[in-house]
């Protein structure tokens, strides 16, 4: 695969670059500009050897099933990208443009008009009904605008949309240079890594928490394929445990997948860890009065959860022996908090994961990915304990659900 350092005669000539700029926003305010920061590299590269940008993201979502025009309007209002092209303009020694349409005449015209070294942001990709259907007009359209196309929306590559396929395999055919931006390439070299564990990586630890066992069945597939251990926490603990015949009170269980539970248990010979114990709640809002306890949920030693109660977080003896396997680990990745962590109340499960991983020190390689998982471990303050945190959330449980694969970046192969 081309890299972009990898690119030839950048001077002059126009590169449509894929970027991630779905910034949380609230009428064009940005609340957290790190995606916007994540593609500097790229951008910074590009523009500095004197090629004329075309920067494409999405914002937000655009219901187009919705069948009142005025409401759509209201979420192209809600999502309109100006605010990451001005935000990008600060951050960058290079002009910024922002083009609000992104088709037809007026965005041929700004392209036409850029100059080398300047950057065009155009409007978000969501304004067109095609661009998640990779509609194949609007791919040549985007395609038929540029000389040259850079991937670096690694939270996007799981999608394969116009602006993220659809452009790339257009100007693949007519022998352009595609290729992977910098954010892409540390994203994909790191998260391979997982997928395929190099000599001397075991014992391969995975932390697997989160609400749902349906939503991670295919991670926990792969990583059971390929790790030493895979410690559970969060909600879908109760799945497994109800499998095991323990009672679970009002904890969150998916009937339909406790069969698959079951199977995951057999399969996994011991190398599936179960928390011995949870920390739970008789009210899950937290109203005042609550009551909070911790109980042992060890099966094998008759643990159990009493009705009217729920667990929300693991309990002191399994934060033990999650650090305890932790300790030992090689290479790491954790996807999913192991408690409701947007309560305080059941944060220390989650926060003693962090410690543990801390604790490694530079022994092993690290990794975080998921959405929730890498914005508790930014609000606990252990980004940088890391050896990488995936900005791209599903697209990172993808790569490892898919060894590896991620449409956006098979098609620059
Ligand atoms: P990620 O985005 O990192 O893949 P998930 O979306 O699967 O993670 O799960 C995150 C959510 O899981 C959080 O909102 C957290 O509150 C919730 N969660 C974790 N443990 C529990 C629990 N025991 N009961 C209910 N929700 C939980
Ligand atoms: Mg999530």
């Amino acid at each position: 695969m081309l890299t972009v350092e990898q690119m030839k005669d950048l001077r002059g000539k126009k590169v449509y670059v894929r970027v991630d700029f779905n910034v949380p926003q609230k009428d064009g305010v940005i609340r957290d500009d790190n995606r916007i920061r994540a593609a500097l590299p790229t951008l910074k590269f590009l523009a500095d050897a004197g090629a004329r940008l075309l920067v494409m993201s999405h914002l937000g979502k655009i219901k187009w099933k919705e069948p009142d025009a005025e409401k759509i309007e209201a979420m192209k209002k809600a999502n309109n990208l100006e605010c990451a092209a001005k935000r990008l303009g600060e951050l960058i020694d290079h002009p910024v443009k922002f083009c609000p349409e992104n088709r037809g005449e007026a965005l041929a015209e700004a392209v036409a008009g850029l100059k080398d070294g300047e950057i065009l942001v155009a409007q978000n990709t969501r304004y067109q009904k095609g661009e998640e259907k990779n509609d194949p007009e609007l791919a040549k359209e985007w395609a038929s605008l540029v000389d040259a196309f850079v991937m670096d929306a690694f939270g996007s590559a799981h999608r394969a949309h116009a602006s993220t396929v659809g452009v790339p395999e257009v100007l693949k055919k007519e022998g352009k240079q595609v290729a992977l931006g910098y954010l892409m390439i540390k994203e994909v070299e790191n998260l391979s890594r997982c997928v395929e564990p190099k000599e001397g990586d075991h014992p391969y630890v995975a932390i697997l928490g989160g609400f749902k066992v349906s939503d991670k069945i295919k991670v926990i597939d792969s990583l059971l394929e390929k790790c030493d251990k895979v410690l559970i926490g969060g909600a879908m603990t109760y799945t497994f445990k109800k499998a095991l015949g323990m009672p679970v009170g009002n904890s969150p269980v998916e009937e339909d997948m406790l069969d698959y539970a079951r199977a995951c248990l057999e399969k996994a010979k011991g190398r599936l860890i179960l928390p011995i114990d949870a920390v739970i709640t008789n009210s899950f809002e937290p109203v005042a009065g609550r009551e909070i306890k911790v109980v042992a949920t060890d099966v094998t030693k008759g643990g159990s959860i009493p009705d009217g109660y729920e667990g929300c977080d693991v309990g002191p003896a399994t934060r033990e022996l999650y650090a305890k396997e932790i300790a030992s680990a090689k290479l790491l990745f954790w996807n999913g908090p192991v408690g409701v962590f947007e309560q305080d109340e059941f944060q220390a499960g989650t926060k003693a994961v962090c410690e543990a991983i801390k604790a490694l020190g530079g022994k092993a390689f690290t990794v975080c990915g998921g959405g929730d998982s890498a914005s508790a471990v930014k609000q606990f303050g252990y980004k940088d304990i890391f050896s990488h945190v995936s900005t791209g959330g599903g697209a990172s449980l993808e790569m490892i659900e898919n060894d590896g694969h991620l449409p956006g970046v098979d098609v620059l192969r």
